[in-house]
């Protein structure tokens, strides 16, 4: 990464796949250019959030005009390393971790879940989307220190001495499913996604915020 991207705030950048997404499809189907109330209302962010987030990287969007589609999905690609696959490890093939290695992120070709791990014998040696299952014993070997990102769907109770082992393995970012909180150390990365967590919060904003 350099300087320049480096400098963009981590609320933008977390925006930026769905940003790249929408743009995609729109070059897809031949438009060459966006204006900020059409990416608002396709993306569901507003549109002085939109037009601050593309200043960051010199995208002024022309009034009448828009943003040209072109040149931010330029951007984005070397911003997101569209053009590199990322590998990365799922731990934990229970229901949601199945589901996941099902989906692989099949719409997006620059992630791939590469290997499985888990610990019931009867789930290591199988198979699932094409993803092996690997016993978790084997880790280190296994991604050598050239995968660095994983999914965490294990049961909560497992999930830090897991996370421990895979620091150990050379992991730097963690996709945690889990309700668990992880200690790790600062060179780690946790993204935290509690899936029940997320709906109460939904339920939660109907009820008492109704649009
Ligand atoms: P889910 O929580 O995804 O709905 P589930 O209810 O089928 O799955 P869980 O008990 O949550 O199963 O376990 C998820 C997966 O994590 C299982 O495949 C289980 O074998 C695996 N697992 C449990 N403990 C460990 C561990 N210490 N290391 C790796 N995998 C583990």
């Amino acid at each position: 990464m350099d300087i320049e991207q480096a400098k963009i705030p981590q609320a933008t950048a977390k925006r930026l796949p769905l940003y790249y997404r929408f743009l995609e499809s729109l070059q897809s189907s031949g438009k060459h250019r966006v204006s900020s109330s059409e990416l608002s209302e396709a993306v569901k962010v507003d549109s002085a959030t939109i037009r601050r987030d593309f200043s960051y990287f010199g995208a002024l969007g022309k009034k009448g005009y828009g943003y040209n589609v072109n040149y931010l999905l330029t951007f984005f690609r070397k911003t997101l390393d569209q053009d590199e696959v990322t590998k990365v490890i799922l731990v934990g093939v229970g229901n949601l971790g199945t589901a996941l290695l099902n989906y692989n992120f099949s719409k997006s070709n620059n992630m791939r879940i590469e290997m499985a791990f888990d610990v019931d014998e009867n789930k290591v040696g199988q198979e699932i989307g094409n993803v092996s299952i690997h016993h978790l014993n084997n880790i280190e070997e296994l991604i050598q220190g050239e995968i660095e990102v994983a999914i965490l769907t294990v049961p909560a109770n497992a999930a830090q001495p897991i996370a421990d082992q895979l620091v150990k393995a050379g992991i730097k970012g963690i996709l945690n499913f889990t309700p668990a909180r992880l200690s790790v150390p600062e060179n780690v990365r946790i993204h935290h996604i509690d899936l029940s967590v997320e709906l109460q919060s939904l339920v939660y904003f109907l009820k008492h915020y109704p649009m």
